[in-house]
């Protein structure tokens, strides 16, 4: 079965003996050379097992074989046309195993940084995804009440558990944090004035602006305070008849250091009862357990913002939390209550798997002793870099001899991140391999462990590429070798 393995290499890179470019009579003679496409598709159906090769993929791979080809040409790249038609037979194998592999795999994250949202942001534990595979092969319960054979709630799985955790009166879960936002600014906001420290107006990764959010939701910014300060009677001068809420968004991947002020949330919930107002907090990272105890610098938690008094507090359930994407929004019955009615709900609701995995991860928040190396994300925070640098010593134990000759592997001490936009300027003490490849640069040596068939994701710091030890699992150092051990050959 020569479809089971994932090749991207480009087989036009092939260098050539010959002298470019060439001239526009040769170039027309190897453009006559390139095949019809009907010729390539019967060479295909008689001379290659494609048993499991849709005749649509088939197509597809001749025609873009040959359109590569006839594009070099035409750009006078280095490349070269087979004579017969059988020399086409390894191109378009190549290109159909291409088209058949899935778009989504696997990556190795070397890049130390744990909440990484471009690869994926949290990872879960075993007894998660078995909770997952059921709800995919099962049929559930999700919206279907087993004691009274009626309709349920598909968020009844889930809200007494997020309201025992945090100490919230009501939760509901939608899309992903982003959402949280837009949904509970819209149904408290809409059309009304919100009050929003100048200090606060954060652009996540991602393109989530709050200003942009909150004209989507049809409420109106009115930003108070200066870049560094901002202080109660800002919020208290700002009130106008039209205002519905004061707003207080974690600045999650940035801090303003030196002469700074803000108003806590007690401050603002005791302003928001004054004037009979709601006051939310979007948290971003939300975590629900307190960081300090890794010696981490503390981050607000859930449970003690909703303890501030809060009426709605918004956070991500892959961030800090550790789960699958998600936006969690707790607070006081009244105002979930009438969020849970606003029609985007529906539009913004999560599915089985969201569920599935959510109820898992949270339940493992009971005992907040055992989520430290349950949970993916607090573990691979929390570990100790005596630990990762074991792991990248077992690594080099088993390539160091076998990649030394072509590339210098040193053991580093390095500092990786949490991500996700949590304690941006806070390093996490770890250990890395520093790869120096003896024959071609660091950068391509970067791009071609992209192509693996198990694509290794580094990062490059002074000229070397690292492969940072704290998010590569346990379970991957095998892979990991044979990856790197194939390719240098
Ligand atoms: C990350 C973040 C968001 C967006 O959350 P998503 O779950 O990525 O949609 C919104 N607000 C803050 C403060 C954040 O940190």
């Amino acid at each position: 079965m020569w479809l089971q393995r994932v090749l991207t290499g480009n087989y036009a890179a092939r260098p050539l003996n010959r002298d470019f470019p060439v001239s526009m009579k040769d170039k027309n003679k190897l453009l006559r050379k390139l095949p019809k496409i009907d010729e390539c598709l019967a060479r295909l159906e008689e001379h290659i097992n494609q048993h499991d090769v849709p005749q649509l993929i088939a197509k597809k791979a001749v025609q873009q074989s040959v359109e590569q080809l006839r594009n070099a040409l035409l750009n006078d790249d280095p490349v070269d046309v087979p004579d017969t038609l059988a020399g086409w037979d390894d191109i378009f194998k190549k290109r159909i195993e291409q088209l058949m592999a899935l778009n989504l795999k696997r990556v190795i994250n070397g890049t130390g940084i744990v909440v990484h949202t471009n690869l994926g942001r949290s990872l879960l534990p075993v007894h998660t995804i078995k909770q997952l595979s059921m709800a995919g092969a099962c049929y559930t319960n999700l919206e279907f009440n087993l004691k009274t054979g009626k309709r349920g709630s598909r968020y009844s799985l889930v809200e007494d558990i997020i309201c025992d955790l945090t100490g919230a009166e009501a939760a509901l879960v939608v899309n992903n944090n982003a959402a949280a936002v837009l949904i509970a600014l819209d149904t408290l906001a809409r059309d009304k004035e919100v009050i929003v420290s100048r200090g606060q107006l954060v652009e996540i990764g991602g393109s989530f602006r709050i200003p942009d959010v909150m004209k989507k939701s049809g409420a109106t910014l009115v930003e108070v305070g200066a870049t560094n300060r901002t202080h109660l009677y800002d919020y208290e001068g700002a009130i106008s008849e039209c205002t519905a809420l004061f707003l207080r968004v974690h600045t999650s991947n940035f801090r303003i250091i030196g002469f700074t002020s803000q108003v806590t949330a007690e401050e603002l919930v005791g302003l928001g009862a004054k004037y009979d107002l709601p006051v939310m907090e979007d948290l971003g990272s939300g975590s629900l357990t307190d960081l300090s105890k890794f010696g981490l610098p503390p981050e607000p938690t859930v449970q003690e913002v909703v303890k501030s008094g809060a009426d709605v507090i918004t956070f991500s359930g892959d961030k800090l939390l550790g789960g699958p994407q998600s936006g969690i929004i707790v607070g006081k019955e009244k105002i979930i209550t009438r969020i849970k009615k606003n029609p985007l709900n529906r539009a913004l609701r999560i599915d089985k798997f969201t569920l599935a995995s959510l109820e898992s991860v949270l339940r493992d928040y009971y005992d907040q002793e055992a989520v430290l190396t349950k949970n993916q994300t607090l573990r691979m925070i929390s570990e100790s870099p005596e630990i990762i640098k074991k792991r990248a010593q077992r690594f080099l134990r088993r390539s160091r001899a076998k990649i030394a000759e072509k590339c210098s592997l040193k053991l580093v001490s390095t500092i990786s991140r949490v991500g996700g936009g949590a304690l941006p300027e806070y390093g996490l003490t770890s250990w890395a391999v520093e790869l120096q490849p003896a024959a071609t640069t660091v950068s391509r040596l970067e791009s071609d462990f992209r192509t693996l068939s198990v694509p290794v994701i580094g990062r490059i710091e002074n000229d070397r590429l690292l492969i940072d030890f704290r998010t590569v699992l346990d379970s991957e150092i095998p892979e990991l070798c044979s990856e790197l051990i194939t390719y240098f050959e």
